[in-house]
């Protein structure tokens, strides 16, 4: 790569790149962890870095390649034409990177954006604990300034892949004589430290990708500490809209139909493609792409002229949302019975079943519907904000379970 290389230029590189490596993941299964798929990512990843195209917009001093955004859909464009390689990058790439781009001091950047951008650590996100998930402000984990270092105890959970991560974006209270959006602060985890405790939870589809954590008097550096104190809220924010476009936005370039479209070949396969009640599932599944497609190419391009992503990153991901709730439906209805009972490890067990019991996650993680909605009505639509008693309470006042 050097710097005068023309975005034509580099988009024969980066499909060329492409073509010969992005074939599809290989990895021995089963995975309930998901530890190979995730090597299998990283393996990639690597191979992108080693090319010089990892971390488009990025600058080079932190391992990206310190080109204009332009660049960057470019890479999309080329990178949405092949089997998805990084899906299990994305709270990494889609969430952490961007975080610590955007509000870490120049030392954590140097330290950890390299090897993250390159896939070579894995970072998680501890948000949600049992009585804090649609209210994340209610968090109880606290960390407790102790001479030069902090000390964290509490408890988290739902976190996707924190058992295979090396760094987690942890949000504590730091102060609770103040309300509870005002006194939350943002810190770096070293996942494998002494006091952090990571259990699996089993999922109904027999994966165990997320887990619950314990920590008990972790000790952090003072450096641990992201952006200024007290201000985590205000992260924890801009993070949550990063989450919801990386779930929701996808690639972005282009209309994509690929649910309709399977779903479609699959109404063919079972001889229900003439069904009226069928073929309007399909239909609808088919709007709900093409407007998803629409949102994700608006959010992509006020991102493309330097907006942080705001809450019409809600839409896109209420979109894929709506999308997994119709089409698990419709998956089902196409099965008939091979879609609740089978033999083996068939077509029926792992594109119907497996698929569809997965599907209902799409409507709880980053955010629940009802949460979506609420975020479009307030901040997209300007309708009245939800009710809230808790406000101006100090935290240490609240009643909390
Ligand atoms: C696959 C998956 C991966 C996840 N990964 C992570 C992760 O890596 N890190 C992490 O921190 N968390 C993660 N989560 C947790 C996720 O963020 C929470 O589950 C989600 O925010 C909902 O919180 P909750 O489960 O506590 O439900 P609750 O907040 O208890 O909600 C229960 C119900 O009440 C409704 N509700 C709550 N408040 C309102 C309101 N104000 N208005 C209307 N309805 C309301 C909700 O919509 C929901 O239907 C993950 C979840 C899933 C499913």
């Amino acid at each position: 790569m050097t710097t005068t290389e023309t975005e034509e230029e580099f988009r024969a590189r980066a499909s060329a790149f492409l073509t010969e490596h992005a074939t599809g993941l290989e990895f021995e299964t089963p995975d309930p962890r998901g530890a190979n798929e995730l090597d299998a990512c990283k393996a990639f990843q690597g191979k992108v870095a080693a090319a010089n195209l990892a971390g488009v917009t990025y600058p080079k001093e932190y391992g990206g390649q310190g080109l204009p955004k332009s660049y960057d859909r470019v890479w999309r464009e080329e990178y949405s034409k092949h089997s998805d390689m990084t899906g299990q990058l994305t709270i990494s790439h889609g969430m952490c990177v961007p975080m610590l781009t955007e509000y870490g001091s120049d030392e954590q950047k140097a330290q950890y954006l390299p090897d993250a951008i390159a896939g070579r650590t894995v970072w998680c996100q501890m948000f949600s604990e049992p009585s804090a998930g649609s209210d994340v402000a209610s968090l109880q984990s606290k960390a407790v300034l102790d001479g030069d270092e902090w000390t964290l105890n509490g408890q988290k959970v739902w976190t996707t892949l924190a058992h295979v991560s090396d760094y987690g974006l942890i949000v504590a209270r730091t102060n609770p004589d103040v309300s509870k959006h005002a006194g939350l602060s943002m810190f770096i985890v070293d996942m494998r430290q002494e006091g952090v405790d990571i259990r699996p939870i089993h999922q109904i589809d027999g994966g165990m990708h997320f887990n619950e954590i314990f920590f008990t008097d972790v000790r952090l550096p003072k450096t641990a500490l992201v952006g200024d104190l007290n201000n985590g809220w205000r992260l924890a924010t801009a993070m949550l809209m990063y989450e919801r476009v990386a779930i929701g936005t996808g690639s972005s370039s282009g209309v994509k139909t690929p649910t309709s479209d399977f779903l479609m070949k699959t109404a063919k396969k079972y001889g229900k493609s003439d069904d009226y009640v069928t073929r309007q599932a399909l239909m609808e599944i088919y709007m709900e792409e093409t407007t998803k497609s629409l949102v994700s190419m608006r959010t992509r391009a006020e991102m493309k002229a330097g907006k942080t992503p705001g809450p019409g990153g809600s839409l896109g991901k209420l979109h894929g949302a709506k999308i997994a709730r119709l089409s698990r439906a419709l998956t089902m209805n196409l099965a008939g019975p091979a879609g609740a009972a089978w033999e083996g490890d068939g077509e029926s067990a792992t594109r119907f079943s497996n698929s569809t019991l997965r599907s209902f996650a799409a409507n709880i993680a980053g955010g629940t519907d009802e949460i979506q909605k609420n975020i479009i009505g307030d901040r997209v639509l300007g309708l009245p904000r939800d009710i809230s008693v808790d406000k101006d309470v100090p935290f240490k006042d609240l009643r909390t379970s």
